[in-house]
């Protein structure tokens, strides 16, 4: 598996391409700007994106994604809870005194029993509502790794406070789904350094005693 994790924008979202290394499909999870680095990075290794994969529609991670769909022509995929918020671009933008960047167009909703492949890469779908309605993590059980969005961070949770966010439910997400997950499985969070499972559930505040 080729992974390159590059933090994009004022908010240094961790934008990840995954590749596979022999069919050098791709997928980009959370292209939230900077799309010229992640086009770098994509020839640098020779890939071809196939699908632009959103955790959730907050403007540090879907910003730079009509942009990339643009350049690779790969279809853009973000989960239907989050389409009200994804029409709120525009007001997201003034919370972080960004540019908007205009109309995302969403091409399929990602759900729950779905996966997402680039060659023989797999990853199951999870939908973990709480940061946002339609957040999602996507996890590769084949690698044990975990893209786990704004949901969980290395000793913290996503916030709650902003529009479609609900603390019980980022609890509940976590508790039943997150942390079913195997302790030796690598976090790469929408913020921030890596982490694992069992670190989070050992150390993290917000999830050693419920
Ligand atoms: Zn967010």
């Amino acid at each position: 598996m080729i992974h390159e994790i590059l933090p994009v924008g004022p908010l240094q979202c961790n934008c990840s391409i995954i590749g596979d290394e022999n069919t050098r499909e791709a997928m980009v999870i959370d292209p939230g700007d900077d799309i010229e680095d992640v086009l770098a990075i994509l020839r640098r290794h020779q890939l071809q994106v196939k699908q632009i994969v959103i955790t959730h529609a907050h403007i540090d991670h879907v910003g730079g994604a009509m942009k990339l769909r643009a350049a690779t022509g790969a279809a853009i995929l973000l989960n239907e809870n989050d389409y009200a918020l994804l029409q709120m671009l525009d007001i997201q933008a003034q919370w972080i005194g960004m540019a908007a960047p205009g109309k995302v167009e969403i091409d399929a909703s990602l759900g729950g029993s779905d996966r997402v492949t680039a060659g023989g890469l797999t990853a199951d779908v999870m939908h973990t509502p709480g940061h946002t309605e339609g957040s999602i993590c996507l996890y590769f059980p084949a690698e044990k790794k975990l893209i786990a969005g704004d949901t969980l961070f290395a000793g913290s949770i996503g916030r709650t406070d902003l529009p479609g966010g609900s603390f019980p439910k980022i609890l509940d997400s976590l508790h039943e789904k997150v942390l079913a997950l195997p302790d030796d499985t690598v976090v790469i969070p929408g913020h921030g350094s890596s982490t694992t499972i069992g670190e989070e559930r050992e150390s993290n505040p917000f999830l050693v005693k419920r």
